[in-house]
């Protein structure tokens, strides 16, 4: 597959001609190439973006929207290719891809296309003097800068509302999972997209990336992605003063206590520990359990890990790839680590060798361990992979106190039947986002992203229309 660039409604490769391989992680082998871009493809982009601005941001937000709908419907028409292209590129099995990325790229566009018709502002009269209103215009050119972990996921759930909202785009996914969004800018030619009103760009962060949080016309970066490249991006943006929306790491607690719906929490555990491999930054990694049930639950827990599968993505569906050759050695590591720092493996901890045409794939072991406790490195560094530890507590302050030990604030899960404990425990957990008896129950509608070190600002429903637009206040006298 060769990718190319899309930069004022034209396919072209990067200006230096030069190109970046692309891996299947499943396969370990070379499938195809993509733009190695640097800032002059940035430039080209920006240029291009800003020249396409005023008209799309006079385009009636019905039509905006109408385009929007056309894409999705493109998208959805296109399931089972884009699932395909997703899983091969990421690793992720095609089951989930099907089941989850692609419709919620779908949802992306088709919510934020309604939404942006429904967007209204405030308006105050002020002690009988006067009438205040809000105008929310679009900024200009907005950059998106995206993770590899839920390609088209979470590209989508940018770009679309920031065009919904009249900006024109600049966007880069991660170099990494580039299939998707190039698949994407073929779709939005055959839905008829202006020219110049998306562009995307490919490349390795620290170039285009970097480029874009240094380029003086592009006044705000939403960004989803690690919480070191979040610094380096705020380091960049901070003196220009740019808007920025940060969706950073976590280490999310999953707190389980003696009066959950056992099977429930169980079977949810599970899944929330190992969907896509762990390489989902709201996988619970840490399982607090009561200690009235932990032997318990360690043994019933142990037993439904043990029973999933890690195999070839297109046919498996529990537990494919993982993404890159580095991340995998990076999991490993952490494997190595747990065991340095005393943690008893119950199951897992080893690369796993698949046959036939993925016998030198990524591939890893859901990975269990206990008796590491809440401050080593293990329960406090994310791992982001098919690694968890579990930890027993005695009483709910305890429970409490070591979810909130961390740096990171950005999801956190409680299985219990008792009310008053989950309305305490909500607003005493310092994260963004608290999960009651679900997890992933996911509404586009609601404030989404984390808090402390996991991010700055909220994307979804209202947040992310207000963040890409600019509010200007009009203070009319009578
Ligand atoms: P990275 O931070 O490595 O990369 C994210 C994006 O930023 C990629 O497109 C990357 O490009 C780009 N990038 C890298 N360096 C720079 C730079 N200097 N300036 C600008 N952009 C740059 O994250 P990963 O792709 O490894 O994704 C995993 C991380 O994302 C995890 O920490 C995870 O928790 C987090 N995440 C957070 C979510 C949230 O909503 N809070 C959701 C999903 C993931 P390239 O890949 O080409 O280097």
């Amino acid at each position: 597959m060769e990718i190319l660039n899309y930069i004022n409604g034209q396919l072209q490769p990067a200006l230096s001609g030069s190109w970046l391989d692309n891996y299947e992680p499943a396969t370990a082998q070379v499938y195809g190439r993509l733009p190695d871009s640097g800032a002059e493809d940035v430039a080209a982009a920006t240029i291009s973006a800003k020249a396409a601005f005023p008209a799309w941001a006079k385009t009636p937000v019905g039509e905006r929207a109408r385009l929007l709908n056309r894409l999705a419907d493109l998208i959805e028409r296109d399931l089972d290719k884009l699932a395909a292209a997703e899983s091969r590129d990421q690793g992720k099995p095609v089951a989930l891809a099907t089941r989850m990325d692609i419709p919620r790229a779908v949802d992306n566009f088709r919510f934020f296309a309604t939404a942006i018709q429904h967007f209204a502002s405030e308006s105050h009269h002020t002690d009988g003097a006067a009438i205040n209103y809000t105008l929310r215009q679009p900024i200009g050119v907005v950059g998106c800068i995206s993770p590899w972990n839920l390609p088209l996921y979470l590209f989508s759930w940018k770009i679309a509302p920031a065009l919904a909202a009249g900006n024109t785009v600049v966007a880069k996914p991660s170099e990494i999972t580039p299939a998707t969004a190039y698949l994407l800018c073929e779709l939005c030619i055959e839905a008829g997209f202006p020219a110049g009103v998306l562009n995307i760009v490919f490349g390795l962060g620290p170039k285009v990336g970097q480029a874009m949080s240094e380029h003086p016309d592009i006044p705000a970066i939403s960004f989803t992605g690690g919480t070191l490249t979040g610094a380096t991006i705020a380091r960049t943006a901070a003196p220009m003063f740019k808007k920025l929306s940060l969706e950073l790491g976590g280490k999310n607690p999953n707190i389980i206590f003696a009066d959950a719906d056992y099977d429930k929490a169980l079977n949810s555990a599970v899944r929330s520990s190992f969907t896509n491999q762990g390489e989902i930054c709201l996988c619970g990694s840490r399982l607090l359990i009561e200690r009235s049930i932990y032997e318990r639950f360690r043994s019933d827990f142990v037993a439904k890990v043990k029973a999933l599968t890690v195999d070839d993505p297109i046919t498996n569906p529990d537990l494919g790839a993982i993404v890159s050759q580095p991340h995998f050695e990076k999991v490993l590591s952490y494997i190595q680590l747990a065991q340095e720092e005393g943690g008893k493996l119950l199951t897992g901890g080893k690369a796993v060798k698949v046959s036939g045409r993925c016998e030198k794939g990524w591939f890893i072991e859901p990975t269990v361990f206990e008796n590491l406790p809440n401050s080593c490195r293990t329960n406090q560094e994310e791992i982001f992979g098919p690694v968890v530890t579990l930890i027993p507590f005695d009483t709910e302050a305890e429970a409490l106190a070591m979810a909130n030990d961390t740096v990171y604030g950005l999801a956190a899960q409680l299985w219990t039947e008792n009310l008053s404990r989950s309305q305490r425990m909500s607003s005493a957990l310092k994260f963004g986002i608290v999960w009651v008896n679900c997890w992933l129950l996911r509404d586009l509608r609601t404030p989404f992203g984390g808090a402390k070190a996991s991010g700055v600002g909220r994307e979804g429903g209202w947040d992310a229309l207000k963040f890409f637009t600019e509010a200007t206040n009009v203070c009319i006298r009578y």
